[in-house]
């Protein structure tokens, strides 16, 4: 029997499953396939939205470097700091920001970047849809960004929050002592701690190092101290919990008036997490979060949870692990089914509408190579300049072109041909598959998937049901 759907959505990261929902909302048929785990595993858990824009050079360029030591370049950039002094700025213009409200900013963002095509609205109704389905986050409360610490010690703005988190606002003045673990080498609290008070936090705060109560491998993964504090296993005979309490309790006036707030490398459990901190704030007689960290993120891991269990909630069928490579069109471009690779037989996916929401350069929703740059699944255009010394420039962390490739298309999010017209009518585009915004530098990415995917889910579906 042929696989049909109303609305097929091809990806199964942040963008793809927002555009499944958001289509499922208006109630017709969806279909989800993906090929690998999405990008939410390694991503932080922080729902992004706007925190910086950059600013315009007098070339025409965007502004932002790894010398300014405002600039939104990376989380762990060693080099910076999100509002020390502005010493070594070389001939660039500052971005703005770190931005207080992002939907206020919306309108000072370059022509064709997402957001500039789906309106603030849309940020706006993808939150909302994400506030709905997700519980345990937080932020939903107001337009403005929140500041989280991060595990570079930079203060990051963000949209949404893990509930884990919440206690580390750097808009909070309690004194904060930030633990690491000497067997977990890629979280360095005492830097941490240093960059934070360097960046000029209202708050006294302090790192300090501990052993962690049982002895695991040295390149144990975060994985394994979580399902320690999940299981409260028995340490020598003292509850892991308790345990790692004990070991960070001597350290507490580490900090100026004794720490109101403890915060750990973002471990603390995963099934029973909530239960973890409050046993560990209930021990220490502290708040207690979690800084976000790199991959891989047990943030990520429990947001993608959630969200694909809103997937069964919604009655979205999906199905991981397979992925898309071909299409069957019309002459006008009229896609009519999309073929799945089902452990080496190709089977049509007929639909009436899809949402491509492959992801980007990272996930090779979006792949280049020395002949150019290209969207893998219908070939979609991606405009770039031909000569390849263009998509980049020297300096690692400025403003790199490449940063920005990605599909065009037009208001509805359908792609657009090298001409500017629409390439395939029926097809809409979201996430990172969309060119004309630099995410990473920006701080935006998770809102841009918001934002598109709600709009093209709901495009597609309103469509289908005309
Ligand atoms: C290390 C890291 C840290 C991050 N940190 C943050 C952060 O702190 N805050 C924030 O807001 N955002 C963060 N992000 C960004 C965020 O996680 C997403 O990358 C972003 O929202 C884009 O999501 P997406 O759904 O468009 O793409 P992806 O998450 O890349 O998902 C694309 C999906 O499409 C699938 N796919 C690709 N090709 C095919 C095919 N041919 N057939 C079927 N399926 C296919 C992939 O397997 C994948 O599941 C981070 C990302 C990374 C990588």
């Amino acid at each position: 029997m042929a696989i049909t759907s109303d609305v097929l959505v091809v990806g199964g990261g942040l963008a793809g499953v927002t555009a499944a929902l958001a289509a499922a909302r208006e109630g017709v048929d969806v279909r989800l396939v993906s090929h690998k785990q999405s990008t939410l595993s390694q991503a932080s858990g922080l729902v992004d939205a706007l925190g910086y824009v950059p600013a315009v050079r007098a070339d025409g360029g965007t502004a932002g470097a790894r010398d300014d030591p405002a600039s939104p370049a990376t989380d762990d950039d060693p080099t910076r700091t999100p509002t020390a002094g502005r010493t070594g700025v070389r001939d660039r213009p500052d971005p703005e920001g770190p931005l207080v409200d992002p939907f206020d900013a919306i309108d000072r963002l370059p022509a064709g970047h997402p957001y500039r095509l789906v309106g603030a609205d849309a940020l706006r109704e993808g939150l909302a849809l994400f506030d709905d389905v997700v519980d345990g986050y937080r932020g939903g409360h107001t337009d403005r960004n929140a500041l989280v610490p991060t595990f570079g010690g930079t203060v990051k703005p963000t949209a949404r929050y893990p509930a884990s988190v919440a206690a580390g606002l750097a808009s909070d003045d309690r004194p904060m002592l930030v633990v690491g673990f000497r067997s977990l080498t890629e979280f360095d609290a005492r830097q941490v701690a240093a960059r934070l008070e360097a960046a000029g936090v209202p708050f006294p705060v302090a790192g300090v190092e501990v052993a962690f109560p049982a002895a695991f491998r040295d390149d144990a993964r975060v994985t394994r101290f979580a399902r320690s504090l999940d299981l409260d296993e028995s340490i020598d005979g003292t509850p892991a919990r308790r345990a790692l309490a004990a070991a960070v309790e001597p350290h507490l006036d580490a900090v100026a008036d004794g720490a109101a707030r403890v915060g750990f490398p973002a471990f603390l459990g995963d099934d029973e997490a909530p239960a973890v901190r409050a046993d560990l704030a209930g021990h220490l007689g502290a708040d207690v979060f979690e800084v976000p960290m790199g991959p891989p993120s047990l943030p990520g891991l429990r947001l993608a949870d959630r969200l694909y269990d809103a997937l069964d909630d919604a009655g979205v069928r999906y199905e991981t692990g397979v992925p898309v490579v071909g299409y069957e069109a019309t002459d006008e471009g009229h896609v009519e089914a999309l073929l799945v690779d089902r452990k080496g037989t190709e089977v049509p996916y007929a639909a009436d509408a899809v949402v491509l929401a492959t992801g980007g350069l990272v996930g090779k929703g979006i792949d280049s190579d020395r002949e150019g740059v290209r969207e893998p699944v219908l070939g979609c255009h991606v405009p770039h300049p031909e000569e390849r010394y263009e998509w980049y420039v020297d300096d690692a962390f400025g403003d790199q072109p490449y940063a920005r490739f990605g599909v065009h298309a037009d208001e509805r999010l359908r792609p657009l041909d090298a001409d500017g017209a629409v390439q395939f009518p029926n097809v809409r585009v979201a996430g990172a598959t969309l060119g004309g915004a630099d995410v990473a530098r920006e701080k935006s990415a998770s809102g841009v998937s918001l934002a598109t995917g709600l709009a093209a889910g709901r495009d597609a579906a309103v469509e289908v049901a005309r």
